[in-house]
């Protein structure tokens, strides 16, 4: 079979979707982009529900960045709603009732947690030790032998970290990759914003519709509903596709331990339940996300019309989430790569394994095993796409 198009996409996520539309737009390459699912976007495709309400089926995704270059592609496919995440955690108040403060730990948590005069002279001591609006990771704040820094940095562990991360990862904070949760450091800050990048916000339409936009290209057939690995073939010396041997560039996004047939055993990951739950009232939490940090099953509930600004006054979704070890069952998906030495080397031979392939790249999350956000993808997907096309020239 004479296949009409250069390059072959496989996913339709952010790597796909962005890889693929360079390729086609700054490159004039023909593009197929095969997507097993029945819908572009991957993780962070957004549908509206039974009630009407716009919500994330494959969990909460918040944009931000700082990286311009990212930012404005994007914004070529999109208009932005400003919206900047907060989150607060819900623990028991050891009185029966429960508390919140928000998260990251800040100056704010610290008097909600210790009372207003203690915990203003912890906060002045935290910022004579380590700077005012410095970010401070709690494996880093527990290394300080002061007695009573090391008192509160216990408090924060306790209280903030230790649940979460053991239900989230089934390990505790120090077993897990140290970056994970670096993610959320203690934050010597007024600021109440998870995130304190430049550019932050929810797509205005949607994120599926910017993807359409993105995948809108004369260069670009995408087909969905279509498992790659029934045409792709590397099994042997070369790739082939169709039963034919390919020398076009083949972008794989999806699992780099399936592509090869688990012939080295299954990377590990995280997969997650989510349990969505529609309610007759406006506003069911007040916040977009709230953390369950010490209690619950579930590690999270995000609230969806706090992220999307949808006005739907009698109705709406909440999700929570439930995390668990991915055994590779057909309806589970593979959400966290768990990044620790013996995982990266498993998947290093994977890597090498790909590496005998000049045409074949592995791009994403799942391809690179990494925790990416999703600017971080973005960017690798348009370094890579500037990568190949420079080769071709
Ligand atoms: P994916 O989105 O997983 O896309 C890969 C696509 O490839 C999928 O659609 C899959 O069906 C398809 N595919 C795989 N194998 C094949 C095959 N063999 N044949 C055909 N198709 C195939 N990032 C943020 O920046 N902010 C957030 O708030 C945020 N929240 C998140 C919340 C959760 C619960 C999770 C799990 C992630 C979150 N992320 C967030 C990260 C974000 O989801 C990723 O950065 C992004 O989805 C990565 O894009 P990707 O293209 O690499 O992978
Ligand atoms: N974390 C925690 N408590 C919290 C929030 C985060 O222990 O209230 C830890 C946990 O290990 C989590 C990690 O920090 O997996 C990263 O959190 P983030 O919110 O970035 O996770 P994601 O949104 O990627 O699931």
């Amino acid at each position: 079979m004479k296949h009409t198009f250069d390059c072959l996409v496989v996913g339709a996520g952010y790597a796909g979707a962005i890889v693929a539309r360079e390729l086609a737009e700054a490159g004039g390459k023909q593009v197929l982009v095969l997507e097993r699912r029945n819908h572009v976007a991957g993780n962070a495709y957004d549908c509206f529900d039974e009630a009407g309400i716009l919500i994330h089926q494959y969990g909460p995704h918040i944009f931000h960045t700082n990286d311009k270059q990212v930012y404005d592609w994007l914004s070529r496919f999109t208009k932005w709603r400003t919206y900047d995440h907060r989150v607060i955690a819900n623990i028991p108040d050891g009185q029966g009732g429960r508390m919140t403060y928000p998260v990251p730990f800040n100056l704010t948590s610290l008097e909600v947690a210790f009372g207003q005069e203690e915990g203003q002279r912890l906060g002045q001591k935290l910022v004579q030790i380590y700077g005012a609006e410095r970010k401070v990771t709690i494996l880093e704040l527990r290394q300080n032998q002061d007695p009573e820094i090391a008192a509160l940095a216990d408090y924060v562990y306790d209280h903030v970290f230790v649940q979460y991360t053991m239900k989230q990862w089934g390990q505790t904070p120090e077993e897990i990759d140290p970056n994970t949760t670096a993610r959320v450091p203690v934050f010597l800050s007024r600021d109440d914003r998870y995130f304190q990048d430049t550019y932050q916000g929810m797509p205005l339409e949607g994120y599926t519709p910017m993807f359409e936009a993105i995948l809108d290209h004369p260069n670009i057939t995408v087909e969905l509903g279509q498992e790659a690995l029934n045409r792709l073939d590397v099994t042997g010396d070369v790739l082939k596709l169709d039963g034919e041997v390919w020398d076009g560039q083949v972008i794989y996004t999806g699992q780099v331990d399936e592509l090869f047939a688990f012939q080295f055993g299954r990377l590990p990951y995280r997969t997650l339940d989510f349990a969505f739950e529609t309610m007759p009232q406006d506003d069911v939490q007040g916040y977009g996300t709230v953390n369950y940090t010490m209690d619950k099953a579930y590690t999270r509930i995000t609230e969806f019309k706090h992220l999307t600004g949808q006005v739907k006054p009698d109705v709406s979704t909440i999700v929570k989430e439930y995390s668990k070890a991915y055994t590779g069952a057909e309806d589970e998906t593979p959400y966290y790569a768990i990044i620790n030495e013996s995982n990266n080397a498993l998947y290093g031979q994977y890597k090498a394994l790909a590496g005998c392939f000049p045409n074949l790249y592995l791009l994403g999350r799942l391809a690179e095993y990494k925790y990416y956000n999703m600017d971080a993808i973005a960017q690798r997907a348009l370094a890579l796409a500037a990568e190949i096309l420079g080769k071709a020239r």
